[in-house]
């Protein structure tokens, strides 16, 4: 079988540099860690960041640097040195929630259609449970060995700027704004936007690109709130327990099965449904603690979820008078929508670019946060665009060459609809 056609002969000259890049960027370990102490959490994304830098002054990019917080910026000057200054962001970190060392990528090339089995710990791509496969038909496919993530989120927004920028560059007749390229650590533990130096920056508006399906452009985020419940027992040797021990362990399990479970959860949610999710217990009879997040799209309807959260606690908690309650909700990034609208012609650049890839905008609000989510509420409007990968988090993630191809592609053309940014949305 042939390998399937490129969205356009740009995207297929792109994709061998992306891809060289790709598999570069994704053998290099860069998980991060829940409860840093430092930023980055760990010292692989210094390791990715100083090849990035390498590459960005290979490229010719200005202002190459990595700061101590290891943020990598660069910049790469606009063709007729005015205009607005635009932001490329993609996060270096890999996911905790799955192995990240040792990725030993795989291209599957012209793939058929049907189950991709990987050589390592049985893991299996089926199309039968993974719908997505079935339009890749005929793509080049990167997979890992199937016992570690691959990496495609964010590498895949990594080597798609990178190999933007430095066809860019290396063609100074196509035109292009002043482009700012940001590649932050730690985007995956909800730290990327944390140390983000905003004003050095400069951007007027930016664009994270690391999304999944081909043509997803998203303005949407969660809003997010974390919960920490504890409950505070009293704890007595059992053998002299009668009438005295309190089970704190016993009430927090308690709480957790009285919260709801056939609605209102992650796994019977989809859309624009929000949910209360429960995902750590710990405890002794004497102290037990619950985390949880709780997400929804709007605000108000947020609040119903925590009001919820905080009643059951209290129901359940107030059948035992000597047992304690303290709930500790803390916010921890907001819906980018409400600042993105604010400046229409962000998005509306961005549907013109993927347009102009010959790929249909497909906007759907994301079911989590980006590093867009808290640079958008700090003032800098930034959406999120596909990347091609797909499966994230999970040793069966996977990507599309033809689709981050695609995404770098539509980068170029970003760059060159936001030089004639006065046409684009006319009517705003
Ligand atoms: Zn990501």
């Amino acid at each position: 079988m042939d390998s399937a056609p490129y969205t356009s002969t740009l995207a297929q000259a792109l994709a061998p540099d992306l891809l060289s890049r790709f598999d570069r960027y994704v053998r290099i370990d860069t998980q991060s860690r829940r409860d840093r102490t430092g930023s980055p959490s760990t010292p692989g994304q210094l390791d990715l960041g100083r090849v990035l830098v390498a590459e960005c002054n290979d490229a010719g990019l200005q202002d190459v640097g990595l700061d101590e917080h290891g943020y990598v910026t660069a910049t790469l000057p606009a063709t007729n040195g005015s205009g607005p200054v635009i932001g490329l962001i993609a996060h270096l970190d890999t996911s905790p929630d799955a192995p990240g060392a040792g990725v030993q990528p795989i291209v599957h090339r012209a793939y058929d259609g049907g189950v991709l089995a990987l050589p390592r710990q049985g893991t299996r791509l089926d199309p039968a449970s993974m719908p997505e496969l079935v339009a890749k038909r005929g793509h080049d496919l990167v997979t890992s060995s199937g016992d570690t993530l691959l990496g495609a989120d964010d590498k895949a927004g990594v080597a798609a700027i990178m190999a933007a920028v430095a066809h860019l560059a290396a063609h100074p007749e196509l035109p292009r704004p002043t482009l700012r390229i940001a590649f932050t650590p730690d985007e995956e533990i909800g730290e990327g936007a944390t140390l983000f130096d905003l004003e050095r920056f400069g951007a007027v508006c930016a664009y994270t690109i690391d999304g999944s399906e081909l043509g997803e452009l998203q303005d949407e985020t969660f809003t997010a709130c974390e919960t920490i419940v504890t409950v505070d027992g009293v704890d007595v040797h059992p053998g002299q327990a009668t009438g005295k021990l309190v089970n704190a362990l016993r009430l927090a399990a308690r709480i957790v099965a009285a919260l709801p479970s056939d609605t209102l959860t992650p796994e019977t949610t989809s859309g624009r449904e929000g949910f209360i999710h429960p995902y750590e217990l710990v405890g002794t009879p004497a102290r037990a603690q619950i985390r949880l997040i709780v997400r929804d799209f709007e605000e108000d309807r947020l609040e119903q979820h925590l009001a919820r959260l905080e009643r059951t606690a209290r129901e359940v908690v107030a059948a035992e008078p000597r047992a304690r309650l303290e709930l500790d909700v803390h916010r921890q990034y907001r819906n980018m929508r409400r600042y993105v609208d604010a400046a229409p012609q962000v998005m509306q650049a961005a549907e013109a670019a993927i347009r102009a890839e010959g790929i249909e905008p497909l906007r759907r609000p994301i079911r989590g946060g980006t590093d867009g989510s808290r640079l958008s509420e700090m003032g800098l409007p930034t959406p999120n665009i596909f990347t091609g990968g797909h499966e994230y988090h999970s040793v069966r993630e996977w990507a599309s060459v033809q689709d981050m191809a695609a995404a770098a592609a539509t980068v170029v053309r970003l760059a060159e609809v936001w030089t004639r940014v006065g046409e684009v949305g006319s009517g705003t």
